[in-house]
């Protein structure tokens, strides 16, 4: 995460704002990935949903290793198709998706999937300083500081944050925890008492 930019960093609070703009969102407020996902047409789909799938592919993603991967985007023809995981929590489904978006908002190519013939799939490309960047923005998207900074100055605690977010827990206390809000609203409200 230390190769980012700080100019990255907040070109993704702006691309956030911006994006909960175009959805009618106000800055602070939740951002559904679902939503966020037909406003850029794309199609979610499970991997029971994509027809013709191959049983042994099938077998793979949801009995074999079903924690082994999250999500994938695949560009067939005009349509982007994001297949996700739907064995994970609802909270990183959330994230799983938001990640593929941040990968098509930033133009990343998407990953080639090869099917071995074992029946196991492999990613051809992987792109440290891409997966750097989606995850973060993908954080950014459904967290910005702006709505960190809200929910602790309301003293909500993590699950509650969580739940208003539709995100695990897990990434409300990275999330804090980076972008540093936790100290930021401290201080602000020391200034207030003070001044
Ligand atoms: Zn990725």
């Amino acid at each position: 995460m230390s190769a980012l930019e700080r100019g990255f960093k907040s070109w993704a609070e702006r691309l956030s704002e911006g994006v909960r703009r175009d959805l009618s969102v106000s800055p602070s407020g939740a951002l559904d990935p679902y939503k966020l996902a037909a406003h850029l047409a794309v199609e979610l789909l499970k991997p029971q949903d994509i027809l013709g799938i191959p049983q042994e592919v099938l077998d793979q993603l949801l009995e074999k290793d079903p924690w082994g991967w999250s999500a994938v985007t695949q560009i067939v023809g005009k349509r982007t198709i994001v297949i996700f995981n739907p064995r994970h929590s609802a909270g990183r489904r959330a994230s799983n998706v938001m990640h593929e978006m941040a990968h098509l908002l930033l133009d990343h190519e998407p990953s080639k999937i090869m099917l071995l013939h074992d029946g196991s799939l492999v990613m051809r490309t992987f792109d440290q300083r891409q997966e750097d960047e989606a995850n973060w923005l993908s954080g950014c998207l459904l967290l910005p500081r702006v709505a960190l900074l809200r929910v602790v100055r309301e003293r909500k605690n993590t699950q509650e944050i969580a739940t208003e977010f539709g995100v695990s827990e897990v990434l409300v206390n990275y999330r804090v925890r980076i972008t540093g809000v936790a100290a930021q609203a401290k201080s602000a409200s020391r200034a207030r008492r003070t001044g």
